[in-house]
């Protein structure tokens, strides 16, 4: 026998008996988000290396350590690893700065990132996420954040908690850097390798370190009381009280987490995580938070902005799992040509519908019908004769006859 082929380690089929939930992610994705005057964009799968490099940022792990990159016509190409670089570069590319304001664009799709695969952790997994652009108030960061907690509970999850946090404008960020180095250097040899290089390049991102020897560092009452102290200017600390006010306005619960940096580099003022208790140590459900300078460091116009994504297998994992839906009708018949042809009129008339291909006897096809339908719709010697079905509620056993014009109202 040949060797069987498997499937990428990180990677997964998507089987039919999960399909229901997908949908269900997919058509809630569009109607709360298109109800917020939002549009689907797709864009390609792969990208130019470079759009990642400089819109996600040379110092985040997706960069340095998670990129599938490859070669094609002396081109370096990457699958793209999150969509919010794309967006902007079909944003910039297709003139929508040139739209009235704001422009709100949606997306769902798979990403790509050469991860460490465990338990809602993958190589290949799915985000769905929006994008706002033009507004520099407070209110788009309310309006995203609720949009996704709206999309959430619309999914049936409730159990969550909304995370929020400012870091500033880069002017009253350079302040807060220098103070964290300064308190963290006599302990720059207990950092993570990982830590050491983020002190130098990015020390902000060193406060999403997930090592438990740095995560005791953050707690010393010297450096803790860096971390939790008011940094931001005046004006950035009025941006980030307003949208907590909205947010009370619209009833959204949240608590302010002054560790929540976020993985990317382009992040400023707003930062968001929503996260479920209910997923053990993967518990991030969706990330988020306002960019206003991305826009125009790929060329654009100067254009505020502010998105989320969320991890749609770990959405899945986290929604109600339906019972097997079953078929309208099971048609049953000894004649194949007759239930060929019923079967068709049927599905033309939008109904769920099966039959017998193997010709297996009658009690064997009324056996399976009780199994995977809600109706037997039969069809013996004398149905066919009159014109006529018997149709058999399968959790009743209430059987009737009926001509084959009435059948689609009994089914
Ligand atoms: P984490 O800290 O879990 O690595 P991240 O900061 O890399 O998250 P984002 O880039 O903000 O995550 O992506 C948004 C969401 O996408 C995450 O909250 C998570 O739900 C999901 N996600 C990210 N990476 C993966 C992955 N490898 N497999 C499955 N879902 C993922
Ligand atoms: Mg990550």
């Amino acid at each position: 026998m040949a060797n069987i082929i498997k499937v990428q380690k990180g990677t997964k089929d998507i089987l039919p008996q999960e399909m229901g939930l997908w949908y269900k992610m997919e058509d809630e994705a569009r109607r709360i988000f298109s109800n917020a005057g939002y549009g689907e964009l797709r864009t390609p799968i792969f990208e130019a290396t470079e759009l990642f490099a400089r819109g996600v940022g040379d110092t985040t792990d997706i960069v340095n350590k998670e990129m599938y990159t490859f070669e094609k016509s002396e081109r370096s190409l990457t699958l793209r690893p999150e969509n919010t670089a794309g967006v902007v570069r079909a944003f910039i590319e297709n003139g929508m700065h040139r739209l009235s304001a704001p422009v709100k664009l949606w997306y769902k799709g798979p990403m790509f990132r050469y991860e460490r695969p465990q338990a809602g952790r993958q190589r290949q997994f799915h985000q769905v996420g929006v994008e706002m652009f033009g507004v520099k108030d407070a209110t788009a960061d309310a309006e995203v954040i609720e949009l996704a907690v709206s999309y959430l509970n619309a999914l049936g999850l409730n159990d969550l908690e909304v995370e929020i946090n400012s870091l500033g404008c880069p002017e009253c960020r350079e302040n807060f850097k220098s103070k964290l180095k300064e308190v963290l250097k006599p302990y720059f040899n207990e950092l993570c390798e990982d830590c050491q290089v983020r002190y130098e390049k990015n020390p902000l991102r060193l406060l999403d370190c997930k090592v438990e020897s740095c995560k005791a560092i953050f707690e010393k009452p010297e450096v803790k009381e860096v971390i939790q102290g008011d940094f931001i200017c005046e004006e950035c600390a009025n941006h980030f009280e307003e949208l907590k006010s909205y947010l009370d306005v619209l009833g959204i619960k949240y608590s302010v987490n002054k560790l929540l940096v976020r993985g990317l580099d382009y992040y400023n003022r707003t930062v968001f995580e929503i996260k479920s208790n209910n997923l053990g140590s993967q518990n991030a459900v969706c990330g988020g938070g306002r960019y206003d300078s991305l826009v125009k460091n790929l060329g654009g116009e100067d254009t505020p902005a502010i998105g989320f994504a969320m991890g749609m297998e770990r959405l899945y994992s986290l929604m109600q799992k339906p019972e097997d839906d079953k078929l309208d009708a099971y048609v049953v018949s000894t004649d194949k040509i007759e239930a060929l042809k019923l079967v068709k009129y049927l599905r033309d008339n939008n109904k769920k519908v099966d039959f017998d291909f193997a010709g297996k006897k009658f009690t064997k096809q009324m056996e399976k019908a009780s199994k995977v339908a809600n109706y037997a719709v039969i069809l013996g010697e004398d149905e066919i004769k009159n014109g006529a079905v018997s149709v058999k509620n399968l959790s009743t056993s209430e059987q009737v006859i009926v001509s084959q014009s009435e059948l689609l109202s009994k089914i």
